[in-house]
């Protein structure tokens, strides 16, 4: 695989979504025999937990569509058909505001909100070789293994991230014990609106240097 290959990320007919049967040249869909096809479907049956959510996914985000819920709604929605109470809340300390606003909700819905702010345990940068300027951000560093820990330890059902950096939330995503869905993508930027920039990458905004070559990611 190089930079040249085709994937979905390149795809404009999307037969698969819309069951037409057309596939481009390179589509995983027509390389797939049914075989491999039934052999996930019974994966997810064989897991459990992987089936139920599928259940209560589908049936939720069908409702999210024609009732055009926030991502709050469909979320709270969600947890009651899975029946989950007791709710972990891995937020950014930057967020703590929007973590509260969300726990108060919660509890108004008769759920069991239980958080971890990044900061937990106070551990200074200095101690995961930081350089020393990301220090002009604040001292003490994020600690996502312990948010993930410190959940499992509260046996929270189902764990969600608001705000989370990129890279920390990684590592909580890999080692939290419940499943995981992230409520607010960190986007310092955007008002945590991550979409806008790719959308700004196609209009003539200051995005659009996001769809022209660079030397470097952000430049
Ligand atoms: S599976 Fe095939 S049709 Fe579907 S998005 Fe990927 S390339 Fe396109």
């Amino acid at each position: 695989m190089d930079s040249t290959t085709f994937s979905c990320a390149d795809c404009r007919v999307q037969g698969c979504a819309k069951g037409s049967g057309e596939y481009p040249a390179g589509c995983p869909t027509a390389a797939l025999d049914p075989g491999q096809i039934e052999a996930v479907c019974r994966a997810y049956e064989d897991d459990g937990l992987a089936g139920r959510i599928m259940a209560a996914a589908s049936a939720v985000s069908t409702e999210a569509f024609a009732k055009r819920w926030s991502r709050v709604e469909e979320t709270l929605e969600f947890f009651t058909r899975m029946g989950w109470k007791r709710i972990g809340i891995a937020s950014c300390s930057g967020l703590a505001e929007e973590a509260s606003i969300f726990a108060r909700i919660l509890r108004l819905r008769g759920f069991a909100p239980y958080g971890i702010a990044c900061k937990v345990g106070a551990v200074p940068k200095s101690r995961f070789d930081a350089p020393e300027s990301c220090c002009d951000f604040g001292t003490i560093s994020c600690n996502p293994l312990m948010q993930a820990r410190l959940l499992a330890e509260a046996e929270t059902e189902a764990n969600v991230v608001i705000g989370l950096c990129v890279g920390h939330d990684m590592i909580f995503n890999a080692h939290s014990q419940a499943p995981v869905t992230t409520l607010v993508a960190k986007d310092r930027a955007l008002f945590h609106n991550p979409v806008g920039a790719l959308y700004g990458a196609k209009a003539s905004t200051f995005y659009n240097h996001l769809l022209k070559p660079a030397d470097s990611c952000c430049s």
